[in-house]
């Protein structure tokens, strides 16, 4: 049996659908009959080569999909069993050793130098483990998540690996009740981080970022002020400090991936504040920072966020269940592409036409 599975052959080169073997399930694996995979920011800079993968790649790392076959018994984290016709989603980042010093010392998993990541870390010639494809290969201990009744698919898609990223920034904030926090990034993790500082408490909360749609849009996730970056950068800290009684926000989080959004953060922090950075994924590029006045003289605690783990992942689809009709996440899916179009998904992503683009490979499982 073979499915069709959209292909990225190396940077800049245009994507191709190939037909791709179905794996043999040993003991503990499964596979699905994909419903939705995301296209994200990252998808845009592997194919530009920011991120060194393994060409030719299977794009799309956070999807939901329908179990087809399992093989053996294979359990949730609530000792369930996943069976045939479940919807599930899964935890893209898997084989952490729990074996490394990373694992085990550090307890740092995320840095794990074994943890693989589909449609990131896997060549197509390893087979089905990306999303952009009919069907995705479940190794054996990959997290699934049978997604709760209540909670649409569209739902969770439209967050996408925007929510587990928001809310592992979020977390490393240590945010309490009331405390002012500003989110530089208007995008998928910026709209999310919104959502989940709003949810934790926060005081003002100031969304920044372009165009204004997506500012408005941050309203409706929570924001209580949006800066837009037609103000002058100066500005923008003058702005941030109007806003919090002349201090600096206690906690800023930067999911812009511009370099110049990470000095800003620093500039927008008051002094003892938390900066957490969780834009930078791929290699965008250097910024010059003043150590004295920035971080030694401020006594600021600036913290690089980097992967998920599964608890992460967990919270997040409970969230995402919890506070999907509150928050505005189904509606960050403007535009739908089958796996013949993905390139212009790739397109709209990278035009920032489309806040969330989503690849639908099997239309006619959607109802
Ligand atoms: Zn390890
Ligand atoms: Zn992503």
């Amino acid at each position: 049996m073979n499915y069709a599975a959209v292909v990225m052959p190396g940077a800049n080169e245009p994507l191709r659908i190939d037909e791709i073997d179905a794996p043999m399930l040993t003991p503990g694996a499964a596979l699905l009959r994909t419903l939705y995979s995301e296209v994200c920011g990252t998808d845009v800079h592997l194919h530009h080569g920011r991120l060194g993968v393994p060409f030719p790649i299977i794009p799309g790392h956070v999807s939901v999909g329908v179990v087809e076959e399992t093989a053996g018994r294979v359990l949730d984290v609530w000792g369930d069993v996943v069976k045939e016709g479940d919807v599930v989603t899964f935890l893209d980042v898997h084989e952490t050793c729990n074996a490394c010093y990373y694992c085990l010392v550090a307890r740092q998993p995320t840095k794990c130098p074994k943890r693989k990541v589909y449609g990131i870390t896997y060549s197509a010639t390893e087979g089905l483990l990306g999303g952009w494809a009919q069907a995705i290969w479940m190794k054996p201990g990959v997290k699934m998540i049978k997604l709760p009744a209540q909670l649409a698919p569209e739902t969770f898609i439209g967050g996408g690996c925007g929510l587990v990223t928001a809310l592992h920034a979020v977390d490393m904030t240590e945010l309490k009740l009331d405390e002012s926090v500003v989110v530089l990034g208007a995008g998928p993790v910026g709209q999310s981080c919104v959502a989940f500082a709003s949810l934790s408490g926060a005081g003002e909360l100031v969304a920044v970022g372009a165009p204004t749609t997506r500012l408005d849009f941050a309203r409706r996730m929570g924001a209580t002020s949006t800066i837009g970056l037609d103000v002058p950068a100066a500005d923008r800290v003058t702005r941030v400090r109007a806003l919090t009684g002349g201090r600096g926000a206690d906690v800023v989080i930067e999911a812009s991936g511009a370099p110049d959004a990470v000095a800003q953060a620093l500039d927008m922090v008051r002094d003892g504040g938390r900066v957490v950075v969780c834009g930078h994924y791929t290699d965008n590029g250097t910024v010059e920072i003043h150590p004295h006045w920035q971080l030694n003289r401020k006594h600021v605690d600036l913290k690089g966020c980097w992967g998920a783990r599964y608890d992460h992942f967990h919270r997040a689809v409970s969230l995402a269940a919890r506070h999907g009709d509150d928050k505005p996440w189904r509606e960050m899916v403007s535009g739908r592409y089958t796996l013949d179009r993905a390139g212009d998904a790739l397109a709209a992503v990278e035009a920032r036409a489309a806040l969330k683009a989503i690849i639908t490979p099997n239309p006619e499982l959607l109802v």
